[in-house]
């Protein structure tokens, strides 16, 4: 839908834009016939969502190793950020699991999905630092088999994530010790680590972060430095350089209200076609 220079979609700028801009650089090369010093690969790749756990990054890193210049990761929504810090994450699927029964004959029986509740309860009061910022969500939750069947099974994944490498190792832990005692007679836990994204940096001093910065001024932007979560994280753990430029301004990313300014894509399309020419 497009609505007073917007448009909407789920997934329209995190991160449909992204893979658009691999075309729209290689269409601005052309038609400015420029010439390269070396080569450039243009990578789509997969699993960087959901519980993919970068596979797909993992995998292009693997086939290029140390050999690129620089690895340009580009996202939607972040116009005007350079991301120079890769946050780390860890997820688990937690699991609880009972006898079940009848809620009338049983009744009083442990319940898997009770259990589980104030485990959620429990991870969601604890207090996180504020600096290094750290979160935790969860974000999905499931199990049981009728309305009328204590659950014999319930599950959650939960989301930690943080900027600080002990501040994520402290919380995972504090996770990990509510998981151990959580339940009681007749209910087990057990906690799945079903994602790991590693933290990495390169300095904002680093040739490419400068490069990516002067980009963004020459096109009006005062630009940001930043962290986040992205494919960038794989590269950067494994200290190559790496960074993450933005294509346009845009809002509700993960929601369906998702939408993209489509006016600045210009700027951000030309700020990527500089920034590739010059690195
Ligand atoms: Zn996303």
């Amino acid at each position: 839908r497009r609505e007073h220079g917007r448009l909407y979609g789920p997934g329209i700028g995190d991160n449909s834009l992204g893979v658009a801009g691999l075309f729209g650089l290689l269409w601005s090369l052309r038609k400015q016939n420029i010439a390269l010093p070396g080569d450039l690969w243009l990578v789509a790749n997969t699993c960087e969502e959901g519980l993919g756990d970068l596979r797909g990054m993992k995998a292009v890193v693997e086939r290029f190793g140390d050999a690129p210049k620089a690895y340009l990761v580009l996202e939607g929504m972040a116009l005007g950020h350079v991301y120079h810090k890769a946050i780390g994450v860890r997820r688990y699927k937690i699991t609880a699991c009972a006898e079940g029964g009848h809620s009338w004959t049983d009744y009083g029986r442990p319940s898997a999905i009770h259990a589980l509740a104030e485990l959620v309860a429990q991870i969601t009061s604890l207090s996180l630092p504020e600096n290094p910022r750290t979160t935790l969500n969860v974000g999905k939750i499931g199990g049981g088999t009728s309305i009328n069947t204590i659950a014999a099974e319930a599950w959650m994944e939960l989301d930690t994530r943080s900027e600080g490498s002990a501040a994520l190792a402290e919380l995972d832990r504090q996770v990990e010790s509510l998981v151990e005692t959580a339940g009681g007679p007749g209910v087990g836990f057990k906690a799945e680590i079903i994602g790991q994204r590693p933290v990495g940096e390169i300095e904002t001093s680093h040739p490419v972060i400068q490069l990516a910065q002067a980009c963004l001024r020459q096109q009006g932007f005062d630009p940001i430095l930043t962290d986040g979560s992205t494919d960038a994280n794989i590269p950067l753990s494994l200290g190559l350089p790496a960074l993450v430029l933005g294509l346009t301004q845009g809002g509700g990313a993960h929601t369906i209200h998702e939408y993209i300014e489509t006016a600045p894509i210009q700027k951000g399309l030309a700020q990527l076609v500089n920034f590739v020419k010059q690195v």
